[in-house]
């Protein structure tokens, strides 16, 4: 028997090294990127309904107003990529638990479409082979295969391409989320501006951060920690020096913007240090702080009902 609701969790995701290259002619820009899976998830709750319907739910900081809850969320579109790939005719209720910061730089709607694809493989009992998802997932988007794959891994071609990195032990990050985000086309639109004429070479790993993650040396990691899109989110969101500037104040081992921010991340030395990080960038009054550990495993089905 069919079940009648399945749940699916996907993680958040952080970027230690993001490397943008000039511009393609299809309008993407190249990216060499190491991506992390880190313990902040969305949850996706699926089951059959008379017609599609999205519901959002979460805490209110997290900006879930600008979710949409019509065909244009990803999560919809995930399940009816799937849907029509098996000949899948049915309409579902899609319940969306939100713990990601939206629009933050830490591809929210990414996770919802790895948990919106693995969750409707169990409802409706597919079984898709594992490099089936992946391909539909780099349909969906560029960070879209990473949020099923999870852990550690180095992205290149868009991101969507993903090779699992070696990498020894846990790391403990502060990420400080906003409650407005920022378009990750328009950052990018910013980052041509500033790059235009400068001549940018195609972007590459390099060598020290993977050893930092190899070796588990988390004062080489955080000298290592990359973001090429940092200097564009902070022209346009100038405040943002600020949160970085005071989590460095606050001890924390490095910082950076996460992708096309505006998340801010703070790498720490382990739980309590993160703790004590977070404890003084709220005292400075900045709002949506949590503490996350890295790497946690992909998109996952958590319950059948
Ligand atoms: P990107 O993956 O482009 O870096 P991001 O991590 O900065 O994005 P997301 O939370 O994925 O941000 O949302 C980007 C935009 O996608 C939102 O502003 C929203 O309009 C749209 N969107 C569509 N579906 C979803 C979803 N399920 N959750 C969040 N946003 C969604």
């Amino acid at each position: 028997m069919s079940p009648s609701w399945v749940r699916a969790s996907a993680p958040a995701k952080i970027n230690l090294h993001l490397g943008v290259g000039p511009v393609r002619p299809d309008g993407y820009h190249p990216l060499a990127t190491v991506y992390q899976a880190v313990g902040l998830v969305d949850e996706v709750t699926v089951s059959p309904s008379a017609k599609w319907c999205v519901t959002i739910a979460g805490d209110e900081r997290l900006a879930l107003s600008d979710v949409p809850v019509d065909g244009t969320n990803i999560a919809v579109r995930a399940a009816r990529l799937l849907a029509e790939r098996a000949g899948v005719d049915d309409a579902l209720a899609i319940r969306i638990d939100k713990g990601i910061p939206v629009a933050g730089g830490m591809a929210g709607g990414s996770a919802d479409a790895a948990a919106t694809l693995v969750a409707c493989d169990a409802l409706w009992r597919l079984q898709t082979p594992r490099e089936e998802l992946v391909r539909l997932a780099s349909e969906l988007g560029s960070d879209v295969p990473f949020a099923l794959v999870g852990g550690t891994a180095v992205g290149t071609g868009r991101g969507e391409v993903v090779v699992p990195a070696m990498v020894r032990g846990d790391y403990w990050w502060v990420v400080v989320g906003s409650s407005a985000g920022l378009s990750t086309p328009e950052v990018y639109r910013e980052f041509d501006v500033l790059a235009g004429g400068l001549g940018i070479d195609d972007p590459g790993i390099p060598d020290e951060l993977m050893e930092a993650l190899r070796s588990h040396d988390l004062e080489k990691l955080a000298l290592s920690l990359h973001n090429d899109l940092e200097p564009a989110a902070l022209r346009m969101r100038p405040r943002l020096s600020e949160v970085l500037t005071t989590g460095i104040e606050e001890t924390a081992l490095g910082a950076l913007l996460s992708g096309s921010g505006p998340s801010c991340l703070f790498l720490c030395s382990g739980p309590e240090h993160a703790q004590q990080v977070a404890h003084g960038l709220r005292a400075g009054g900045f709002g949506a702080v949590s503490v996350a550990r890295g790497p946690v495993g992909g998109a996952k089905v958590e319950r059948v009902g």
